[in-house]
């Protein structure tokens, strides 16, 4: 049986906007006829406006990589959801692991801004995922669990049609190092379960659970073939047409 993907770049702080714009434009002939999977890049905010340009109205969405907890007023330095709204984002990657350990961005205000993402019509890419250390220390599911209860503690069922999570390692991200398909499979299971747990096998057995942390070219196969795995963020391998086609167009 052939299943559908949800294949995220997240660009992080590269690129300027006519590389942005050349990255997106090649992107978008080259995945114009795969119907199979879901697509989505998240450029930095200054780019957001010309990279909306170039896939408007394909099927790759536009991502923002993070939002403001308060929806608009004296925050200097913030970006917000109206304005994010405005520019095309169709949907924001919160609580990414270089915003919780490098930001010191904490559940409670990650909780804040997926409410406020999800009142204003957008899908949320909820990242989770344990330190070196706790896996070490045996904790990856009290961390994984903590970080999803936490994460969308007063969101309604109704909402979780909107709610993609990401488990990724800290370990695994920008390291060249990737968790064992098995490994990775265990934690996005137990993933499933919590949601499970919280909203109901019908929620939990349609949410989509990407992987990330050193998705390439060479692993991404042996990854996506994983029961519960339906997607991957991609960091570093998205930043060059060479290593984000082969993921995108893997099957
Ligand atoms: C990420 O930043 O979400 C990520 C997974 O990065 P990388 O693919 O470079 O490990």
């Amino acid at each position: 049986m052939s299943r559908n993907y949800y294949i995220a770049g997240n660009w992080k702080m590269h690129m300027t906007r006519q590389q942005a714009a050349e990255l997106a434009q090649a992107l978008v002939n080259e995945l114009r006829d795969v119907s199979k999977h879901r697509y989505l890049i998240a450029p930095s905010f200054t780019l957001l406006e010309t990279v909306s340009a170039v896939i408007e109205g394909t099927n790759i969405r536009l991502g923002a990589q993070n939002c403001s907890p308060e929806e608009q007023g004296a925050h200097t330095g913030e970006v917000s959801v109206l304005q994010l709204k405005d520019l095309g984002v169709q949907t924001i990657i919160l609580g990414h692991s270089e915003r919780r350990h490098s930001y010191k961005e904490d559940d409670e205000l990650i909780n804040k801004k997926v409410k406020l993402a999800l009142k204003h019509g957008f899908e949320v890419i909820l990242c989770i995922g344990e330190l070196l250390e706790e896996r070490e220390a045996g904790k990856v599911e009290e961390v994984c669990e903590t970080q999803i209860v936490k994460g969308l503690e007063g969101v309604k069922a109704s909402d979780l049609s909107s709610i993609v999570i990401a488990y990724e390692p800290v370990w695994a991200i920008g390291t060249g190092k990737t968790a064992t398909p098995e490994d990775a499979e265990a934690v996005h299971a137990f993933v499933r379960k919590v949601i499970e747990r919280l909203y109901g096998e019908d929620i939990a057995s349609k949410i989509i659970i990407q992987y990330g942390g050193s998705v390439k070219p060479d692993n991404v196969k042996e990854l996506m073939a994983m029961e519960n795995i339906g997607g991957a963020l991609v960091g570093g391998a998205s930043l060059k047409i060479d290593s984000f086609l082969p993921i995108a167009r893997f099957s």
